[in-house]
């Protein structure tokens, strides 16, 4: 009865770009918290509506945003989030592309009038009041614009709220990152170079750098063991038709053994080590 009525206060915000970044990043570990009582909440900032997106399924939608917003409908109800902010800008598209440029895009935001996200995003911390954050690194996972204004108006408006408390007033505890397993980035790198193609221009458009990635790539401090939720995680994946229902760097089983404990990288408290010294995102948590 205590662990029910204790689990029933914790809260957790992710903050990611597209709607598909929560249940491909990382969908067993949000199906594992709502599952033992944590409220979960989603903020996604586009539409995801520079996708290439298969014509059969965009004939059904009026336009490629509401097609992928319903597929984030369709996941969230599968992993059951208390809330799903979004906050409607465009998809950036990858860097370099003519549509980075679109004022209503989250990119030309970022690099534009930065605090228009970082005041958003403060607010809904503040309206939600997760002691536990998580978005991208710095990188963005794989270099996307979307993901790399998200992950830093994120970082900005985490440090903002804890700076801005008084003593006894709300504060977020810890903030962590995703972490795209090494081994998965050096075995897609391997299988890359073994069909003599180019590591640093992968992708339909090539404009995926996995050494970069590998670069960017910091040693998880946390491993959540989500192995009871990997069907409820493929569910919320296939709800992302349009973007291939899941994948990613191997193949399914190599994905399924490394993805069943998924790794995070604490950012606040920063760690001193490469360790990892927790199994659980809530770890020496404070619940007032
Ligand atoms: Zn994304």
């Amino acid at each position: 009865m205590a662990a029910e009525s204790r689990a029933a206060e914790r809260r957790m915000l992710l903050t990611f770009a597209h709607p598909d970044d929560e249940s491909f990043g990382m969908g067993g570990a949000i199906a594992k918290y709502v599952a033992e009582g944590v409220d979960v909440s989603l903020i996604c900032t586009t539409n995801g509506d520079a996708g290439t997106i298969p014509q059969a399924l965009r004939d059904q939608y009026e336009s490629i945003a509401a097609l992928r917003l319903a597929e984030l409908d369709c996941a969230s109800a599968k992993l059951g989030f208390k809330e799903v902010f979004k906050l409607g800008y465009k998809d950036s598209g990858m860097m370099g592309a003519e549509s980075t440029n679109d004022p209503a895009c989250s990119w030309y935001v970022w690099q534009n009038e930065p605090e228009r996200l970082i005041a958003q995003i403060e607010e809904i911390i503040r309206q939600v009041q997760p002691q536990v954050v998580v978005t991208f690194n710095e990188y963005g996972g794989y270099g996307h614009p979307d993901h790399i204004a998200v992950q830093a108006a994120t970082v900005a408006a985490f440090n903002r709220v804890r700076e801005g408390a008084a003593d006894g007033e709300y504060q977020p505890q810890k903030l962590y990152y995703t972490n795209i397993p090494i081994g998965l980035i050096r075995f897609g790198i391997w299988r890359t170079r073994l069909r003599f193609k180019n590591p640093r221009k992968v992708g339909i458009n090539k404009d995926i750098d996995m050494i970069a990635i590998l670069d960017h790539a910091e040693p998880p401090n946390v491993r959540v063991n989500v192995t009871d939720y990997m069907d409820i995680w493929q569910e919320a994946n296939a709800c992302h038709a349009s973007q291939g229902g899941g994948g990613g760097f191997g193949p399914a089983w190599l994905r399924r053994l490394i993805g069943a404990r998924q790794g995070f990288r604490r950012v606040h408290p920063a760690p001193n080590h490469n360790r990892i010294d927790e199994d659980d995102l809530f770890d020496g948590v404070t619940l007032a």
